[in-house]
């Protein structure tokens, strides 16, 4: 799957001053990197000594500051809309405001009632996702959104109808389910479909409303409560069985403020804890992220880190905005959540392109394009196929197998034809004629050790006795031949000594006998065949036998 690996990219956005606020001191200035640095000083004067034990000057970093005259519409286009184009891409993505109450999370994240222009990142991304979809029509997309509030550990869809005339406390609760591959599911969680622009924001305004109604003096649940407004996104090219999923989480975090202990002797200790327990384990999940060797997340200890498991340290491209409120007696609280954002920025996250196959889809797909090149191949060949050859073609390729077999030249081929299953079923066809001839050569030998009396073997025999037979009646013709010379040479020995004794005679004769006995004073049984056909041809050609 592609893969992006990117950090969270952190933003902060500074809140106008309220009419009867102080302005407390700070400064934005660009790096070379383009990146933003933003000073708080803390002045030494502070009420009641709050913070002077404290240094006077922090610097932060962050993808960019946007001050007090900041627009909405520019605030959308630089942190939201990149968000946005990889959700549209297949990507997850989330945007979450960080911040203390009145910082400005709700007015960035959804946006003021009064104008339409400070209309915030959830309306404007909405008008721009279905912008885009509109004017994409290679794809086929479909749209949901979901809205969830979390309240006390406890979640609660926004968007169920009965939230009018129900309190919070009697509506079913929103419960987290793992699959087996430790996929978080929300059980009782909406998800409705929105077509167009105008049927998401009706669903938004639904939620935000009863988001209000929720809100009494006693359950402070819009400064207490994290709400998330999600937007699912699938699409699908026609004819295509991929189908990209990707989500977009819009969250409005509780307020991060923090209480300040007051330790022993009444002094006030400089670790404040958070009200919301939930945030204090979103830091402990943030710190383990940003160690080295993150062993262990501990994504489970609240709902919350839950739902945002994949925002965070997971499969999402995810951009955070700390909201600041810039006033003397805020300053504190900024600088809190400052610290956070820099922790944040340390995350690094996997994004992949959420692709999956549908598979019923897929076998439409690919019997389209089964008969397609079928299609193609009748064209081709100008045959229609079809899976099985015909009786009359069984045939006629088992002749022609027969004919190939039988024959002997070593150059003869065997041509059915480019059909591959013509040539598939010669082969088969064969493997069973070899694996047949096999066990029938196997039957014929255990026959011949038994009774011996192969034609084959038998007739091999009958030639050996023969030539046996011939060899030993040869040999034996030999010996009679030798003994014959012994004879002849002792006679004419003796003739010759007589005439030796009477004249010094020719010597001619006595050579070429001694000669030819000495070749034939070697008999053996044991000599070839060959050898004793030679030697019977050598035999008749000795001048002397022939003339014997
Ligand atoms: P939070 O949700 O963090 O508690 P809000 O978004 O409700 O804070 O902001 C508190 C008040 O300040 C609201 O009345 C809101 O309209 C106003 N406000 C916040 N940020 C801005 C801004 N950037 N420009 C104008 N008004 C703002
Ligand atoms: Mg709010």
């Amino acid at each position: 799957a592609v893969m992006v690996k990117e950090s969270v990219r952190v933003y902060a956005r500074v809140k106008p001053l309220g009419r009867r606020q102080q302005a407390g001191v700070y400064s934005v200035d660009e790096d070379e990197k383009s990146l933003s640095n933003l000073e708080i000083i803390v002045p030494h004067d502070l009420a009641d000594g709050f913070i002077n034990n404290k240094r006077e000057s922090y610097k932060f970093k962050f993808q960019k500051v946007f001050d007090q005259e900041a627009k909405q519409d520019v605030v959308f286009d630089s942190i939201a809309k990149p968000v946005a184009e990889c959700v549209l891409a297949g990507y997850n993505g989330t945007i979450f405001a960080y911040g203390q109450t009145g910082s400005g999370k709700t007015f960035t994240i959804t946006g003021g009632a009064e104008r339409y222009s400070d209309r915030g990142i959830v309306p404007r991304t909405l008008s721009y996702i279905f912008d885009q979809l509109q004017k994409d029509s290679s794809k086929v997309y479909t749209t949901h959104v979901s809205y969830l509030e979390i309240y006390n550990e406890c979640g609660y869809d926004l968007l169920d109808p009965r939230h009018k005339a129900s309190r919070l406390e009697d509506l079913p609760k929103v419960t987290i389910m793992e699959d087996p591959d430790q996929n978080i599911h929300l059980k009782n969680l909406s998800l409705q479909q929105a077509t167009n622009e105008e049927e998401a924001l009706n669903l938004l305004f639904l939620g935000d409303t009863n988001r209000v109604i929720a809100e009494t003096p006693m359950n402070q649940a819009s400064t207490r409560s994290h709400c998330i407004f999600t937007i699912h996104i699938s699409s699908k090219e026609p004819g295509s069985a991929i189908i990209r999923r990707s989500k977009l989480h819009l969250v409005d975090l509780a307020g991060s403020e923090r209480v300040a202990k007051t330790g022993v002797g009444g002094h006030l200790l400089t670790e404040a804890k958070y009200i919301n327990l939930s945030l204090h384990y979103l830091e402990q999940v943030i710190i383990a992220l940003a160690e080295k060797n993150r062993s262990h997340v501990p994504y489970r200890n609240s709902m919350m880190t839950s739902v945002l498991r994949d925002s965070l340290g997971g499969n999402c491209m995810t951009t955070m905005i700390a909201t600041l409120s810039m006033d003397k007696r805020n300053i504190d609280e900024s600088i809190s959540t400052c610290r956070f954002a820099q922790r944040v920025a340390l995350i690094k996250n996997d994004a992949v392109l959420n692709e999956e196959i549908d598979p019923r889809l897929m076998v439409i797909q690919l019997k389209k394009e089964i008969q397609e090149l079928k299609d193609e191949l009748a064209l081709v060949t100008g045959e229609q196929r079809t899976s099985a050859l015909s009786q009359e073609e069984l045939l006629r390729l088992d002749e022609l197998i027969e004919i190939f077999l039988g024959d002997s030249n070593p150059n003869s081929n065997l041509n059915v034809g480019a059909d591959m299953r013509k040539i598939k079923y010669c082969f088969s066809r064969m493997k069973q004629l070899i694996n047949h001839s096999k066990i029938s050569d196997k039957k014929l030998l255990l026959q011949h050790t038994s009774e011996e009396k192969d034609t084959n073997r038998e007739g091999g025999e009958e030639e050996l006795k023969k030539l046996q037979g011939l060899l030993q009646q040869r040999n034996n013709e030999i010996n009679i031949l030798v003994n014959m010379l012994k004879k002849e040479k002792k006679k004419v020995q003796d003739a010759v000594f007589q005439l030796n004794a009477a004249s010094l005679g020719s010597t001619v004769l006595e050579q070429s006998l001694s000669v030819n006995l000495e070749e034939s004073q070697t008999p053996s049984n044991c000599f070839s065949l060959k050898e004793a056909k030679d030697f019977n041809s050598s035999v008749h050609q000795l001048p002397f036998l022939s003339r014997q």
